[in-house]
């Protein structure tokens, strides 16, 4: 008998992104592969609106381990020009809601692809924040170095 290996993935049957990933429930799937899917948004911000995933149920962009987070950095960069295209788009917003707090609504890591026209009337990653920084960028730079054991 031969057996056929089968990736592992950790999963939450309770996570909408892992029912798609498991073909559970349907989605529009633009690409699939080993360790990534990405499909069309089922709210989408506008016509072509994708969210790449990893298979892997992790919630955080922090927890992906190294190939998991190639991987999906991978598709993103693959996907940003033929979705751009096949909506004859003039750019594309990429962004992460990371943690519950940002907005992020499924707690599995999802990397959203909105295609972008002029006058859309939607803004850049700017206009989600107000100003609110008020330490020395010096300080910021050294805590940060610190947390992250000594970056350069
Ligand atoms: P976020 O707010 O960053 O967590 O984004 C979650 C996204 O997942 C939202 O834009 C939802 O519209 C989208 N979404 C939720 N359920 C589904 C689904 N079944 N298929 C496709 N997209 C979904
Ligand atoms: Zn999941």
């Amino acid at each position: 008998m031969t057996v056929v290996a089968e990736p592992i993935y950790d999963s939450d049957m309770a996570c909408i992104f892992c029912r798609i990933v498991s073909g559970e429930i349907p989605a529009e799937v633009v690409l699939r592969e080993p360790d990534v899917v990405a499909f069309l948004d089922i709210q989408p911000l506008a016509d072509g609106h994708v969210v790449v995933i990893p298979r892997a149920h992790v919630a955080l962009l922090e927890e992906l381990e190294p190939a998991a987070a190639e991987a999906l950095f991978r598709a993103v960069v693959r996907l940003a020009r033929p979705v751009r295209e096949a909506l004859g788009a003039a750019g594309t917003t990429i962004g992460v809601n990371n943690g519950e707090a940002t907005g992020q609504t499924i707690p599995h890591v999802h990397v959203h692809i909105v295609p972008r026209r002029e006058g859309d009337g939607a803004g850049s990653v700017h206009t989600i924040f107000p100003r609110g920084a008020r330490r020395p960028l010096g300080e910021v730079g050294e805590a940060i170095r610190r947390a992250a054991g000594g970056l350069t």
